[in-house]
């Protein structure tokens, strides 16, 4: 039996488990291997290990604001307010963000403050080990990617994910959200009911040429630079040259890939 026939019947059997209501034509679609899925048009960015490097010195509530302004916008990422959160970049505590770092005596000013978050694409992400569908997946620049088509909303990802990095569609956008709102991006695609979404570091945008909207949205103060860490020219590989960093929960070996400059 080939592979892809043996992924194939592994994957009906946990849908005939707990999914009765999806076709055979969408499992044969779930089976084939999550590459880019954006067609790259020939300005692409293309790098080996894309990373983020976030500055927190350079971050003020207003430029934290606007990227992540940004990026919900382009995303069409619904604001139900205190209802429901669904986020992609969002922010948190020291103390959530960095824990085991705290202490009695740390600053004021690093205690309250507002530290920008959001999926770290790690190197070894085991919220892909989880999926039983493929429905997240890492590309070979390490994007870790979501398709919410063959997403059965198990939700396992979520379990997986020790950074809370990824939001449930408890509702369905469509007919809540977007129903009274216009979604301002109309080229991106608004999600369903009962399925996970997060940051895809904008590998749409990517495919067009394009930098992550939110590294966009605070280029001029350059508090989050965006780059290829196999690259030894680039911006990113310059800034950890240059400054002390740290990752998110490094002690879980997943090997995040957004930095930051503290
Ligand atoms: S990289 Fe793109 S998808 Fe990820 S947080 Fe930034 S704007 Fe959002």
């Amino acid at each position: 039996m080939d592979r892809s026939r043996r992924r194939f019947l592994k994957i009906l059997g946990i849908s005939t488990l707990g999914v009765g209501t999806i076709s055979s034509v969408d499992l044969l679609a779930m089976v084939g291997k999550g590459e880019p899925v954006y067609n790259r048009t020939p300005d692409a960015l293309v790098g080996k290990r894309w990373a983020l490097v976030v500055d927190v010195n350079k971050l003020d509530e207003e430029t934290t604001q606007k990227a992540i302004e940004a990026c919900h916008q382009v995303h069409n990422v619904p604001d139900y307010g205190d209802e429901e959160e669904i986020k992609w970049i969002w922010t948190d505590k020291y103390e959530h963000v960095f824990p085991g770092q705290e202490h009695a005596y740390l600053a004021e000013e690093i205690e309250e403050k507002p530290f920008l978050v959001l999926c770290n694409h790690c190197a070894n992400p085991p919220c892909c080990r989880v999926c039983p569908t493929q429905a997240t997946w890492q590309r070979e620049d390490g994007i870790v990617m979501m398709d919410q088509h063959r997403c059965i909303g198990c939700r396992y990802c979520m379990a997986g994910c020790p950074f809370g990095a990824r939001s449930f569609n408890w509702k369905d956008p469509k007919t809540t959200y977007w129903k009274e709102h216009e979604p301002p991006n109309p080229t991106y695609p608004v999600r369903s009911k009962g399925v996970v979404e997060k940051c895809n570091l904008c590998a749409e945008r990517l495919a067009a040429g394009q930098i992550p909207a939110c590294v966009e949205a605070v280029k001029d103060t350059k508090a989050i630079v965006f780059g290829d860490l196999e690259d030894p020219n680039s911006e990113v590989r310059e800034l950890l040259q240059e400054h002390f960093a740290i990752r998110r929960k490094p002690e879980l070996g997943t090997n995040p890939n957004v930095y930051y400059i503290v």
